[in-house]
């Protein structure tokens, strides 16, 4: 039987793996501060002064707006000429960042993410279809370079062309799959029309991630394709996926602190909330050359889950991400998150896969309008039976969300689809 890790820092002890980690980020100091961008944020902090992991509190915040700044190669700490890649952020929330590795870095990565993929049990033997979008996305050649150095045949499928991605999965007997959640439920319904089950294919595993999704829309996917799937979690400015990851207890996701050290803060008072309390992220890198961050602002909502995992890794677990900080949007004095809407969506069996929140302003009230796409076999003609299931949803909606929303039913494939990360609100209030 082969070993159910990758490598020896998956399975440290807490001391040996904290110990490792001062060191790294020691050196961490001494790398960044070769560029222009810590050399001068770092003057008084020598790599010495830091005596435990606890000092980190002394070196300053990173944030959004410093890579914006800073772009396009403001942060190097090498020169251009090292430089064999770039990336973009997806920049869903503005002005896109820039980042570069080196082929350190890119070897760092791509082990990583293949530490990630044997955790889950793919194996080389394994057929891989990646389905999400190359180019300077980095779900695509991140996950893709992951899945080559575990020695899997590795299918660059890319986003989008439904119809030919079930051809490859199907033609190739792909065994598993790293897909967008929002794009697997779409997908599901691309299956549906081409009278396809996809539950009669070869899958096994789908790696889910790049954009938050909530418990109920992990059920779907594993029911619909027969899989396990697991929560995948990264973000470009830490390289990209390969991050934090679930293991197979598929209960928060190890952060892989051989290589990030994690924070979780208040946002408001940037003090550091105790474990189980939930906080904005923040990540400092300790394996990178080209362009080190230290205490990087994610803005990602989540928390550490306190206590030991059952597969006996003492990398520290997340919950699943919340949202962003700046996903929250507040009506009528209410704050809410779009993963409140949508798990009180994908909980219900006649709700089909997609969903989209238009936030409106009439006269001076503020509204939400929820449109929600329903099942062909649910969308009949009786007006009473759809009233009645607008009811439903609006009812549950208010449960969870403490206000009542307007409810639209639409029908199945109607709402627009993107194929990048799904955009689940349009706010029209300042329109
Ligand atoms: P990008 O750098 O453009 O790929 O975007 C990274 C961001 O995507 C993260 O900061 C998160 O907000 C989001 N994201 C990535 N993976 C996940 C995940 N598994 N769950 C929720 N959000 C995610
Ligand atoms: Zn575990």
């Amino acid at each position: 039987m082969d070993k159910e890790y990758l490598h020896e820092e998956e399975m440290l002890s807490r001391d040996e793996l904290e110990a490792l980690q001062l060191k790294r980020l020691k050196e961490t100091i001494a790398q960044a501060k070769k560029g222009l961008f810590y050399w001068d944020r770092l003057e008084d902090i020598e790599p010495e002064d830091i005596k435990s992991l606890d000092d980190i509190k002394k070196l300053p915040f990173t944030t959004k707006d410093d890579l914006r700044k800073n772009y396009p190669v403001g942060l190097l700490t090498e020169p251009v000429a090292k430089m064999v890649r770039l990336h973009v952020s997806s920049g869903t929330t503005g002005a896109p960042t820039a980042v570069l590795y080196t082929q350190k870095d890119l070897d760092t990565w791509a082990d990583l993410m293949a530490r990630c993929m044997y955790m889950v049990g793919i194996r080389s033997w394994d057929i891989f279809q990646n389905l999400s979008g190359y180019g300077l996305f980095t779900g695509g050649l991140g996950i893709h370079y992951g899945a080559e150095r575990l020695g899997c045949l590795t299918i660059p499928a890319g986003a989008g062309n439904s119809k030919r991605q079930i051809k490859l999965m199907k033609d190739f007997r792909v065994t598993a799959i790293h897909i967008i959640p929002s794009y697997a439920l779409h997908l599901a319904t691309v299956f549906d029309e081409m009278g396809i089950d996809p539950k009669s294919l070869n899958l096994k595993i789908a790696l889910i991630g790049a954009e938050p999704h909530t418990e109920e829309v992990r059920k779907r996917i594993e029911e619909i394709y027969n899989v396990k799937a697991y929560n995948s979690y990264g973000l470009s400015e830490m390289n990209g996926p390969g991050v934090a990851f679930e293991c197979k207890e598929q209960n928060g996701m190890h952060i892989w602190e051989d290589a990030y050290l994690v924070e979780v803060i208040d946002p408001d008072t940037l003090e550091p909330v105790p474990d189980g309390e939930f906080g904005e992220l923040v990540l400092t890198t300790l394996k990178r050359e080209g362009m080190p961050l230290i205490r990087y602002r994610t803005r990602d909502i989540t928390r550490i889950l306190p206590g030991e995992c059952p597969c006996k890794r003492v990398h520290k677990r997340i919950d699943r991400i919340k949202g962003r900080s700046d996903d929250m949007f507040i009506l009528k004095g209410v704050n809410i998150y779009p993963m409140q809407v949508e798990k009180v969506l994908m909980s219900i069996p006649e709700v089909g896969q997609n969903y989209l929140i238009v936030l409106e302003r009439e006269g001076h009230i503020d509204q939400m309008r929820v449109k929600v796409e329903i099942k062909d076999e649910f969308f009949v003609e009786d007006m009473r039976v759809l009233k009645a299931l607008q009811d439903k949803i609006q009812k549950r909606l208010r449960q969870e969300i403490l206000i009542t929303p307007k409810v639209e039913l639409v029908e199945h494939r109607s709402l627009p689809k993107s194929e990048g990360k799904a955009i689940r609100v349009i706010d029209k209030r300042q329109e």
